[in-house]
């Protein structure tokens, strides 16, 4: 049995109090446990992260990439291990874990650059004899909140940028998939990055309050569901801190008549099946623009019977299970609700067959196969909520038009995709859709780690985005710097405000 300690100044911590089970979802059996910290657990780590700021803070620029470099590497080393380790607690496919590593790595490839993305800008002589720059601070300690869905790549969103640009790092991942974390605090030792710089609490919501609470916790960013994201936001900044907090999603997809339909097919079913819908970039309803409907309905049934439903070890298998049995349960009841609601299933998940198992429900484990709900009524629950599965929903629309209404319409802005032949279509969509993310004719628009990840309305609470040089800004602070280096010939005392001369 897995016991999944903290990570406190360099090395790993018991826990004294409560623990949590881990499940390996593809059976259903408890694997381990990982420790819950207590409030004093959280301060011991916050307390090692402030111990380490002031030296990690006057490291030079090129000793802190030269740690990052030295990470990636590791990292890219140990991806296979890391990738086991997702997929034995989350349960995607050991391919899909090895991608979100990969994803992740980006970020730290980014940061390696660190040196030139904290330049300022120096103007010489904006007065007489005076010059002015600007310059970028780290804040000091700041903390991660992380998502069950991806154990490593979501952090990587984080720490990498954070910790290149000064700061000390405290992570709380999800209680569900915890070992990922623990794999990279032991890559970043032997990086050589100094103790405390990187700390790992285990833990839920006490955890979780005790950061946002703490006075020496100076940022947090979130990443998870909506109701936390805003909880956090909003307790976040109550207690002064900078906060980014990323929410959940319903990803859409808008399908012109003009499209190619076997592209479209092959990308609702990678974006709404792959990880088995547990993405928040995953598309789950599409949009069908007379008189494509029924074509595109045959070809997406006709993919989706195809796909192989498997533990994520075994390689035969394109989907494995979902993450919880709870989970599993809720993403389930919108298969009668979308009846319920007036929607045709015209695959149902619960029957689909299981390698080395029977059906999705009759197999030990948090199995759901994929499904595909038709003519689900707009503005049902179905279409609107989010669900977080294996659930692709198909609502028909008669124009492009009534299209992104109801795209507008929806409580979130996460992702969206344009599938479409016609270049004026595409632009005048990126224009109007209130989105953060668009693809156009791409079905996860996921940015690279140069730009900025973030969605809009209820996906995001918070200015800024993570990654790009958003995550730059949003982890350290800006000074500007006027010095004048007096000629000896200067002018005396003047109580006049500084104008230029
Ligand atoms: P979650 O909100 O349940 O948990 C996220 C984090 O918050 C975890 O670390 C958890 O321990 C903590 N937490 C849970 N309940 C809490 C509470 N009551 N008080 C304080 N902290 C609490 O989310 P999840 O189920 O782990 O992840 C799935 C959700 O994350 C989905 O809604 C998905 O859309 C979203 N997500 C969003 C993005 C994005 O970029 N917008 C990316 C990945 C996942």
């Amino acid at each position: 049995m897995k016991n999944v300690t903290h990570w406190i100044n360099g090395a790993p911590a018991e826990g004294a109090g409560r623990t949590s089970e881990i499940f390996n979802p593809a059976t259903g059996e408890v694997s381990g446990q990982v420790h819950l910290a207590s409030v004093a657990e959280v301060d011991a780590a916050v307390a090692a992260a402030a111990a380490a700021y002031p030296a990690w803070r006057d490291s030079s620029l090129v000793k802190r990439s030269q740690v990052l470099f030295r990470f990636r590497e590791l990292m890219y080393a140990n991806r296979d291990e890391l990738a086991r380790l997702i997929s034995e607690e989350h349960g995607k496919v050991h391919s899909d874990a090895l991608g979100e590593v990969a994803r992740g790595l980006e970020v730290v490839e980014f940061a390696c650059g660190i040196p030139h993305l904290l330049k300022g800008g120096f103007s010489e002589g904006v007065s007489t004899r005076v010059d002015s720059y600007s310059i970028r601070q780290p804040l000091g300690v700041v903390a991660g909140i992380t998502p069950f869905n991806f154990p490593a790549m979501v952090p990587m969103w984080m720490f990498p940028i954070a910790i290149a640009s000064g700061n000390t790092f405290v992570l709380k991942p999800s209680e569900r998939d915890p070992s990922a974390s623990l794999l990279i605090a032991a890559l970043w030792k032997e990086a050589g990055l100094p103790d405390g710089v990187f700390n790992v609490v285990q833990g839920d919501k006490v955890a979780v309050d005790r950061l946002l609470e703490h006075p020496e916790v100076r940022a947090i960013s979130f990443v998870g569901s909506t109701p936390i994201a805003k909880y956090v936001y909003e307790t976040g900044t109550s207690h002064g801190k900078r906060v980014q907090a990323l929410g959940g999603a319903k990803n859409h997809m808008l399908v012109l008549p003009d499209a190619d339909l076997d592209l479209v097919a092959d990308a609702a079913v990678s974006a709404g099946f792959g990880s088995a819908g547990e993405r928040c970039m995953a598309i789950s309803v599409v949009l069908a623009v007379d008189p494509i409907g029924d074509e595109l309905v045959d070809k997406i049934v006709s993919r989706v019977s195809a796909l192989t439903i498997g533990p994520g070890d075994n390689p035969a298998s394109e989907m494995g299970p979902l993450v919880t049995e709870v989970h599993r349960d809720k993403v389930a009841s919108y298969l009668d609700l979308g009846v319920s609601e007036g929607a045709k299933l015209v695959v149902d998940g619960r029957e689909t067959p299981v390698l080395g198992g029977s059906t999705a429900a009759g197999t030990p484990g948090f199995w759901l196969g994929p499904t595909v709900l038709d003519h689900v009524p707009a503005g049902s629950r179905v279409h609107r909520e989010e669900i977080f599965g294996p659930v692709l929903s198909i609502v028909r629309v008669s124009s492009y038009e009534e299209g992104v209404k109801l795209i507008n319409d929806g409580e979130f802005g996460n992702g969206t995709a344009l599938f479409t032949n016609d270049g004026g279509a595409a632009r005048r969509f990126q224009n109007e859709v209130e989105v953060g993310m668009i693809g156009i004719n791409v079905p996860i628009p996921v940015p690279m780690a140069f730009y900025s990840f973030g969605g809009w309305k209820a996906s995001l609470f918070g200015d800024t985005h993570v990654h790009g040089t958003e995550g730059v800004h949003f982890y350290t602070r800006g000074k500007v710097v006027t010095s004048r280096w007096l000629d000896p010939s200067h002018g005396g005392v003047n109580l006049g405000f500084p104008t230029n001369k």
